[in-house]
């Protein structure tokens, strides 16, 4: 049995992802309408209904926003970053019973998967990304990161599916439109994953066994899809590693023979859509 992984929206917009192994279904952050989310679930052959815990990355807007009616529609557990709680307490219906503080490297265990929430460097109350063990895979979600710290290294160090920030081409974002204050913040230690930064990590991810990856939450104004492929794709290319696409990935199993190429010398990679489900 292998875990379903998809983002469903991925941008400064709104972020949404979706995960079903066993029997566990797991919404991670919900930053968009709560409507939007179950279209988005339904495309995918879920629905709210069935998610079984929703996972929040942080309190930002753009990964909370449909968290209200979700929460008045829906009776789900939620896990959410410790210092993060108080501030989402009012948006939780019966926050009391359902609202789970989430500790940096303390898993969640649930019926088939365990979670476990890794601290990340971001501005905001609190945040993390998500180290996910489905079965004998393990998943590793993380965006909004200003900076790639030891234990999110370790926490990616496995994974063979990875969604990861790409978030802006530094060039783009010193000589657009925002203003120096916001330049500044995404920059920081605590703002957001270059494609630089993003793109460096990538063959490091490739040596410890990772075959696909996403690039997420990209920048509608510092970002173009293909800017950032295009900066994974060289970095990779350094490395000797052989960047696919989606639509390059081998499929010779067919012929009954070995892939043509072996998965540890190769890395799908793809970017999440700002709405759109896609599946590593
Ligand atoms: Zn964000
Ligand atoms: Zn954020």
């Amino acid at each position: 049995m292998q875990a379903r992984f998809l983002t469903l929206f991925s941008s400064s917009k709104g972020n949404a992802a979706y995960i079903k192994y066993g029997r566990d279904e797991i919404l991670i952050d919900c930053g968009v309408s709560a409507a939007m989310i179950e279209r988005a679930l339904r495309s995918v052959g879920s629905s709210l209904a069935n998610i079984s815990a929703l996972f929040i990355t942080h309190e930002h807007g753009d990964h909370i926003r449909g968290l209200p009616v979700i929460c008045r529609k829906v009776g789900m557990p939620v896990f959410a970053p410790v210092n993060s709680c108080a501030y989402l307490e009012p948006s939780v219906a019966n926050a009391k019973s359902r609202l789970h503080p989430l500790v940096s490297l303390q898993p969640v265990e649930l019926f088939d998967t365990v979670v476990c929430p890794i601290k990340t460097p971001h501005d905001s109350l609190d945040s993390c990304g998500f180290r996910i063990k489905a079965g004998d895979e393990k998943l590793g979600y993380f965006t909004d990161i200003g900076h790639l710290s030891e234990n999110i290294l370790r926490g990616l160090s496995g994974c063979r599916r990875v969604v990861i920030e790409s978030n802006h081409d530094i060039e783009m974002l010193k000589r657009g439109s925002y203003p120096a204050a916001l330049k500044r913040r995404i920059l920081g230690e605590n703002g957001h994953l270059s494609n630089d930064a993003c793109s460096k990590l990538l063959p490091h991810l490739a040596e410890h066994g990772t075959e696909s990856v996403a690039l997420a939450h990209l920048s509608e104004e510092n970002n173009r899809p293909l800017v950032a492929l295009a900066a994974a794709f060289s970095a990779l290319d350094s490395a000797g590693v052989l960047a696919l696409t989606a639509e390059r990935e081998p499929v010779a199993d067919i012929f009954g023979q070995d892939p043509v190429i072996s998965p540890a010398a190769s890395m799908k990679v793809q970017v999440a859509p700002t709405c759109g489900a896609i599946e590593l």
